[in-house]
């Protein structure tokens, strides 16, 4: 049972709306980044369901706050026989560990290198923590933790005590785990309340993303010019100089608005945001989109709900 799902961040949709509205090369890399990271935890997400047997509990993404401490787990596995603490990494090039310095270090191809909190002490951290709280609860369950990499292109040093290996080993590796540890310790009740517990403890994080609003490209933005050019309404319709012309562009102008200024607008702000002219137009334009609001006459604020765009909701 999957009793914490993974989704997409608030930060990576933040990161989308910037990329159209303030494209500069930190934004850039900031999005690739987090992107890369979602689609590894997602290949090791697929790799776990076919590995995984009998009962079992998945929270993913788990964000425990322990004595004045934040834990954020990519993945944590409960069955009645053992609790795997999974860390995600998906960067690529040649990884170099030092077990006894601790040392974390990725050299590229092109010989740069960049040094990384060590994920294998990253990991123990977060199996202490799990240990720590069965303790507490009074649960006797073994505690095992790895560090898997996502990505075909790294190259990863060969270490003893298997804590790091690519995500392909993940089914063997499981195996071996549910070898290891063939007794059943708790049961499936038993099981589902720890999950339950684990899930109360649950606090997720919202990283903040810090942007320079006066430098945001305002308007209803056109994805043919890639967000480079403002569309104007004309004729009913939302019109690039392009030739395009989609009424979509305004619902993803909107979602924009509603990440990067505010949820609600007024019709002055609506007018100003999309360089509409006539207020008369405006109330048209946001009547028709079926918006809740608020207030009333000049202190009348539509509300811009999460899945305006809907084919870019957020979860
Ligand atoms: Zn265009």
């Amino acid at each position: 049972m999957i009793l914490l799902e993974r989704f997409e961040s608030l930060e990576l949709l933040l990161l989308e709306s910037l990329e159209r509205r303030d494209s500069n090369e930190e934004i850039i890399d900031l999005l690739r980044r987090t992107k890369s990271g979602l689609a590894g935890e997602r290949r090791v997400d697929t790799e776990l369901n076919m590995c995984l047997e009998n009962d079992y509990i998945v929270l993913r993404d788990l964000v425990l706050h322990y004595q004045t401490q934040s834990f954020q787990m990519d993945c944590l596995l409960l069955s009645p026989h053992f609790a795997f603490v999974i860390e995600v990494k998906n960067m690529t090039g040649r990884i170099e560990y030092s077990s006894e310095q601790h040392q974390f270090i990725r050299i590229r191809q092109d010989g740069t290198f960049d040094c990384f909190t060590n994920p294998i002490d990253q990991v123990r951290r977060h199996q202490t923590l799990i240990e720590q709280l069965f303790r507490k609860w009074n649960i006797t369950l073994p505690v095992e933790s790895a560090v898997i990499f996502a990505s075909r292109n790294v190259i990863l040093p060969s270490i003893q005590d298997g804590q790091m290996y690519h995500v392909t080993g993940l089914s063997y590796e499981s195996k071996k785990l549910y070898e290891k540890h063939r007794s059943s310790y708790i049961s499936n009740k038993q099981l589902l309340q720890l999950g339950q517990m684990l899930l109360k403890l649950h606090t997720p994080r919202i990283k903040k993303v810090s942007f320079n609003r006066a430098r945001l490209r305002k308007g209803v933005l056109c994805s043919r010019c890639k967000w480079q050019s403002v569309m104007r309404y004309e004729r009913g319709s939302w019109r690039c100089r392009c030739g395009v012309s989609d009424n979509t562009q305004l619902r993803i102008a909107l979602h924009d608005y509603r990440l990067l200024w505010n949820e609600k607008i007024s019709n002055s702000e609506f007018r100003e945001f999309t360089k509409i002219d006539c207020a008369d137009k405006a109330y048209y334009l946001l009547k028709k989109l079926g918006l809740d609001s608020e207030g009333k006459f000049k202190d009348k604020k539509y509300i811009i709900p999460a899945n305006i765009w809907s084919e870019r909701k957020r979860l």
